[in-house]
């Protein structure tokens, strides 16, 4: 079933397919009524137009394909007919009315509720935002205004939040924690009586819709949506502009990870879609380049930009379907990332992607630490502009690295240093390059041009550009060598991994000695999911404690990409012989210790930042108390252990 035939003719009528072709590319004029262009289709790649379009029809004669207005959004967005239809309707501002759509059980129709029942909750979370009474929401605004380009500082926030779906999910605590169910249900059962069915099945339709929507889930027996806690909430658009799923930032001190990602649904395939592309694919055929960035503050940067052409992943790395989808607008990336490690470990994921989709790569790289967002708080968006505009080739960026690396004192450093950086250039796909790299590499080590020269001529490429394995230096042979060096793991990083191998280490007793621990009167008691440094790790001991496996534990939480990797290390962990009583109560000491540590230490970087010392005043009591644990063998039994649970419970809660 589909489309009534009055409406496909209704909308093809109101369609100029010419108009339609330049959403995809520079046109040029043909002659009357007809415009060519740089072929479009995903199949064709031509540097000399030859792809034809009049008002009704296209027609290429480099890959010969042809058709009308319907064929060609099948061809270049790769759709059905059904949904070429409704695309092209929504172009020329054509609302279906109800006998438009004749017959109801296709896979669209049922997907339609999805796209209802999301952009309900983007209202819901849009609506939360301004809510003045809500200090947490107060503390969101306060984040986006500091990074938010100069028109939402000023005065529009609401404005801009409001034309870029951003908004507020209140905190789990407080009985807020199924704010959202609520509301949606509400909203849904009224949507659905107006659809006409059967009001006994309204509630099974709806907890249908939010399960697969990826709005909620169930837990205990509720249909809950813990899943997003005090963050600020992206909406993701599908390339129709419709909401399809969310993003949450994390609050300054907010729990982990820093962005948190809706599960994949039938709607949102996460290596698929790409944050902004609805909005920058209107630009880029016209700057014939895109910005790839990290985060959704950074493609909010560039909208509001004179360059509105970037996109992110949501949640993953960029997929080689995403790089695929980006190379059909333009050939031309710019890596706009961080310049940590991540970023630039980001970027060396695109060497494998540079010859297969004939991509020029450039790399504009933030101050350290710093994401467009962030970057935003100190500087406009021209100087944003700016250091896009200055981006380095991607090659050229590749040889500073390497030679930024390596130590180039002695002559056997700087002739490691040369081969490593000869042989990427050897590597390259573009020969007209590769001279002018040559001398460039001599230039910044000193060395002669002619003797490099006849190194690189006797160089091979590479077998098997295994470009992004991280394999081990090795200095003697000079072994070409693209990944960055690891640096070393900051004293905070070395922090959190421990308290990550306690707790670890604490939910595998929970797997293999449920008994001794309840035996010894620990669980229930004395193990909470509070003691747990990140928000994933808690979950995960609230569905281990709330099951009888770790299957039935894993089901309870799905598509979450941190716990998911817990449950893998769970997996793999093996029952620990020598477990006891004593030896279990003490680990639980030490990770209860280990988080009140952690939330000391957070207590004073606010202070010290705010200058405000009033809060750290009185925390002596607690540092003693947590220093009596850590001198008397962690016990969780002791009057201190009682007070150290109630302080961090008091202060969680507040
Ligand atoms: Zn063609």
């Amino acid at each position: 079933m589909g489309w009534s035939r009055e409406f496909i003719e209704k909308v093809r009528e109101a369609t100029d397919l010419t108009d339609v072709a330049g959403d995809y590319g520079d046109t040029k004029n043909a002659g009357p009524g007809k415009v060519k262009m740089n072929c479009p289709l995903p199949n064709h790649s031509e540097k000399t137009p030859s792809h034809y379009v009049q008002k009704e029809f296209f027609n290429c004669f480099g890959c010969s394909e042809g058709g009308d207005c319907y064929k060609f959004i099948q061809t270049v967005e790769n759709c059905d007919f059904n949904e070429s239809v409704k695309r092209l309707a929504g172009r020329a501002g054509i609302t279906p009315g109800p006998d438009d759509w004749v017959g109801g059980s296709d896979a669209e129709d049922k997907r339609k509720d999805l796209f209802v029942a999301v952009e309900m909750a983007s209202a819901i979370y849009k609506a939360r935002l301004p809510d003045i009474e809500n200090k947490e929401a107060q503390q969101a605004r306060n984040f986006l205004r500091d990074r938010a380009p100069q028109r939402a500082r000023e005065q529009a926030l609401g404005e801009m939040c409001e034309q870029n779906g951003i908004g507020y999910s209140y905190p789990r605590a407080r009985g807020l924690s199924n704010a959202l169910t609520k509301e949606l249900t509400t909203k849904l059962t009224e949507y659905f009586k107006k659809t006409g069915i059967k009001e006994t099945e309204i509630p099974k339709k709806i907890e249908n819709t939010l399960k697969r929507a990826g709005l909620a889930s169930e837990y205990e027996g509720n249909l809950t949506d813990f899943f997003f806690s005090e963050r600020i909430m992206f909406t993701i658009f599908d390339s129709s502009d419709r909401p399809i799923a969310f993003s949450g930032r994390q609050l300054p001190g907010g729990r982990d990870p820093k962005y948190r990602n809706s599960p994949e649904t039938e709607i949102y395939k996460k290596n698929e879609i790409l944050y902004g592309l609805n909005w920058a694919k209107k630009h880029v055929a016209k700057e014939d380049r895109i910005i790839i960035c990290e985060g959704q503050l950074d493609v909010i940067a560039f909208r509001e930009s004179s360059l509105p052409v970037a996109v992110a992943p949501c949640g993953t790395s960029i997929t080689e379907n995403q790089v695929k989808k980006l190379a059909r607008y333009t050939n031309n990336f710019i890596l706009c990332f961080d310049s940590d490690n991540a970023g630039q470990k980001a970027a060396n994921r695109f060497i494998q992607w540079e010859e297969k989709y004939n991509l020029q790569i450039k790399v504009a790289l933030l101050p350290d630490g710093a994401d467009p967002g962030d970057y935003l708080a100190q500087n406009t968006l021209d100087e944003l502009v700016a250091t896009v505009e200055e981006a380095t080739p991607f090659l050229r960026w590749r040889i500073n690295r390497i030679l930024e690396e390596e130590k180039t004192e002695t002559i056997e450093e700087r002739v490691n240093a040369a081969n490593r950086s000869l042989q990427i250039v050897r590597d390259h796909p573009e020969e007209m390059y590769w001279d002018d790299y040559v001398r460039y590499i001599g230039e910044c080590l000193g060395h002669e041009y002619s003797e490099l020269r006849k190194k690189f001529d006797k160089m091979d490429k590479t077998p098997e550009r295994k470009t992004y394995q991280p394999t081990q230096p090795d200095t003697n042979s000079g072994t070409p060598q693209v990944l960055v060096k690891q640096k070393k793991p900051k004293p905070a990083d070395k922090e959190t991994k421990q308290s990550t191998t306690l707790a670890l280490n604490v939910l595998s007793l929970v797997l293999h000695n449920r008994q001794t621990l309840e035996q010894g009167e620990l669980l229930p008691n004395k193990l909470e999911a509070m003691f747990f440094p990140t928000s994933p790790l808690s979950k995960v001991f609230e569905a281990l404690l709330a099951s009888q496996n770790l299957n039935e534990a894993e089901n309870l939480i799905k598509d979450a990409e941190e716990e998911e990797r817990i449950f893998l290390k769970l997996r793999e962990s093996k029952p620990d012989n020598l477990i006891n009583v004593e030896s279990a109560s003490k680990k639980i000491g030490e990770l209860l210790t280990s988080r009140v540590k952690n939330e000391l230490n957070q207590l004073h970087n606010d202070a010290k930042e705010s200058n405000n010392l009033e809060p750290i005043r009185k925390l002596g009591e607690v540092h003693n108390a947590q220093n009596v644990m850590q001198n008397d063998g962690y016990n969780i039994f002791s009057p201190e252990a009682d007070f150290l649970i109630e302080w961090l419970r008091e202060r969680l809660e507040k």
